[in-house]
C-alpha cells in the first residue's frame, strides 16, 4: 500500500459505501462483493480475479480504524478524494507517481509518515543536518523582474531606439551587503530552524513545511540590525539603464528584455525587464501591423488624366507614384518595402490611399473649362444605372 494507492483510489466507490458508512455496514458490502468476486467460484476469470483483489485492498484499508482514518485525512487534504471525482485520478499538479515511486512498495510505516518525508524532503532540501549547510539568506538569488513604461514617438517605434529608464528595484541593501547586520557585525544562524529557514509544522499525521516563524524563512538572526535597512538586508535601489527597443513595436506592446531586471544576489542571475510601450499617433501616417498607411489627396484632373505624384515616406526621401489615369477616389497603391521592420530584418508595405479633392471655390477661368467639360460629357449620366436598378427589387 503506497500513499499514491491512497490518493488515486476511491476505497468507498470499490465497496459501494458511503463515505460515512458504519464498519458493520463495510463488513457488509466486503462480504457481499467478496462471495460474487472470489476466485474459487470465477476460476480462470482475469477480471474478476482483480477486482476481488481490490475489494479485499479496499476493506483492509476502512476495516481497520487507523488506517481508514490516514486514508481519509490523505484525501481530504489533497482535495477531497482526487480518484473519487475523477475517474483514473488524473489531474495532479504534479507527477504523484515520480514523487511516490521510491517509498512504493517499502515495507512499513504508515503512509501519514511518508507523506512528512516526502514534503519534508522538498523543502528542507539541503536542510537539517550536513555538513555544507547553505542558508536561504546566501542561497543565490535571481533578481526581480521589473515593469516599466515608455512613451514613443511614432516614428520610434517603426525605427527602433534605445530609451533611458530610471528603474526602482527591491536589492541587497548596500550598507549591510544584504545581511541585515549592522556594519561590523555578522548575523548568526537561526537556531529554530537550523539556517534553512523552514520550519515544520504536524498536522495530524502530516508533517509541513513552512517558514521559520523566528527569523522570517531567512535562516539568519540579526542581533544588531543596520540603520539603513532596518535589518531586512533590502533596500530600494533606483538606477537608469539603456534599454533597445526594438523596431516594429506597437501601441499597448509588452517588450521584454532577458536579464535587465534586477540584479542577482549571491551568484543569482539578473531578473527581466518588461517595458510596455505607448506609441503616439503620427499627423500622417498611420498603421496597420507591418504596413504604415497613407492618405494622398489628388486633384480630380489627376485622378481622371493620371499623373505622376510625389508621396512622402516615414524616413528617407519621397517617393514617386504613378496614378493611372481613370483612378477612382479611394484606391490604394502599395509601395513595397517602405513599411515597418520586422523581426526578421524585412520591411512592410506603405500603402498609400489617393483622396480625390473638389475645388470649393473656382476662378473664373476654371469654372468655364468645367463648364465646357460639362457639355462635352452631356451624353454620360452617372446615375442612369442606379436609378434604374433603384427600382428593380
Ligand atoms: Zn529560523
Ligand atoms: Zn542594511
Amino acid at each position: 500500500m503506497s500513499t499514491k494507492d491512497y490518493l488515486e483510489k476511491d476505497y468507498y466507490a470499490v465497496l459501494g459505501v458511503p463515505k460515512t458508512a458504519t464498519a458493520d455496514e463495510i463488513k457488509k458490502a466486503y462480504r457481499k462483493l467478496a462471495r460474487q468476486y472470489h476466485p474459487d467460484t470465477n476460476q480462470g476469470d482475469a477480471a474478476k480475479e482483480t477486482k476481488f483483489k481490490e475489494v479485499s485492498e479496499a476493506y483492509d484499508i476502512l476495516s481497520d480504524g487507523k488506517r481508514r482514518k490516514e486514508y481519509d485525512e490523505a484525501r481530504t487534504l489533497f482535495g477531497s478524494g482526487v480518484g473519487g471525482q475523477r475517474p483514473g485520478g488524473g489531474g495532479f499538479p504534479f507527477d504523484f507517481g515520480d514523487l511516490f515511486g521510491g517509498t512504493a512498495g517499502q515495507q512499513g510505516g504508515g503512509a501519514g509518515e511518508r507523506l512528512g518525508d516526502l514534503f519534508g524532503g522538498l523543502f528542507n532540501r539541503g536542510g537539517a543536518g550536513g555538513s555544507t549547510r547553505t542558508t536561504s539568506a546566501t542561497r543565490p538569488r535571481r533578481g526581480q523582474d521589473v515593469e516599466s513604461e515608455v512613451t514613443l514617438s511614432f516614428t520610434e517605434a517603426v525605427e527602433g531606439t534605445t530609451v533611458s529608464l530610471r528603474l526602482t528595484s527591491s536589492a541587497a541593501c548596500t550598507a549591510c551587503s544584504g545581511t541585515g547586520a549592522k556594519a561590523g557585525t555578522t548575523p548568526r544562524v537561526c537556531p529554530t530552524c537550523e539556517g534553512t529557514g523552514a520550519a515544520s509544522r504536524n498536522l495530524g499525521n502530516f508533517a509541513f513545511s513552512e517558514p521559520c516563524r523566528d527569523c522570517k524563512g531567512r535562516g539568519l538572526l540579526v542581533d544588531d540590525p543596520c540603520p539603513v535597512c532596518e535589518g531586512n538586508g533590502r533596500a530600494k535601489s533606483t538606477r537608469t539603464i539603456q534599454a533597445r527597443i526594438p523596431a516594429g513595436v506597437a501601441d499597448g506592446q509588452r517588450v521584454k528584455l532577458k536579464g535587465k531586471g534586477a540584479p542577482g544576489e549571491n551568484g543569482g542571475p539578473a531578473g527581466d525587464l518588461y517595458i510596455l510601450t505607448h506609441v503616439k499617433p503620427h499627423h500622417v501616417f498611420g498603421r496597420t501591423g507591418d504596413n504604415l498607411t497613407i492618405t494622398v489627396p489628388v486633384t480630380f484632373s489627376e485622378a481622371a488624366l493620371g499623373a505622376e505624384i510625389k508621396v512622402p515616406t516615414l524616413k528617407g526621401m519621397p517617393v514617386t507614384l504613378r496614378v493611372p489615369a481613370g483612378t477612382p477616389n479611394g484606391r490604394t497603391f502599395r509601395v513595397r518595402g517602405r513599411g515597418v521592420t520586422r523581426k526578421d530584418g524585412t520591411k512592410g508595405d506603405l500603402l498609400a490611399s489617393v483622396e480625390v479633392l473638389v475645388p470649393k471655390t473656382l476662378d473664373d477661368k476654371s469654372r468655364e473649362l468645367l463648364n465646357e467639360f460639362n457639355t462635352a460629357t452631356a451624353g454620360d449620366d452617372p446615375r442612369a444605372d442606379l436609378i434604374q436598378r433603384a427600382r428593380s427589387e
